[in-house]
This record gives structure tokens, C-alpha cells and sequence, in this order.
């Protein structure tokens, strides 16, 4: 299940959105997104926590799932 999280929900205003194959993917690629854009590293513990809150499963791609036909 594809795994994604919207920068802006963390930085108004920012409309980068990570997108990976996991939890792990995600936040490692929204972090690096941080650091180089937003100068924000080390992330904080509490900017961590909210980095995973963050995590939403992308809904088209269980749309995509279901059989085609019949
Ligand atoms: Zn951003």
C-alpha cells in the first residue's frame, strides 16, 4: 500500500508531497525534502511525531485495486 505525506500540513503554504511504498520511505523523503528546502534539520522529536501522524495511504491507488471487468 503507497504511503504519502502532504509537506503543507507541517509548513503552511508548502505544496510538496512525499510519496513512497512505506512508512519508512515517506518520512526519510519528506525529512530530506525538509533539510534542503525548509533548513529544518535535525527534525525536532516533536517535528517527528508529526511527521508519522502525518502518514496517509494514498486512496487512489486502492481505488486502482479493485478487478477490472467482469
Ligand atoms: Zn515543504
Amino acid at each position: 500500500m503507497r504511503r504519502l505525506i502532504s509537506c503543507g500540513a507541517l509548513v503552511p503554504g508548502c505544496a510538496f508531497i512525499a510519496h513512497g511504498t512505506d512508512g519508512a520511505q515517506v518520512v526519510r523523503q519528506l525529512t530530506q525534502h525538509m533539510s534542503m528546502i525548509h533548513g529544518l534539520e535535525p527534525l525536532s522529536r516533536e517535528l517527528q511525531t508529526k511527521v508519522h501522524s502525518c502518514i496517509e495511504t494514498d486512496a487512489r491507488e486502492a481505488g486502482a485495486a479493485r478487478h477490472a471487468g467482469m
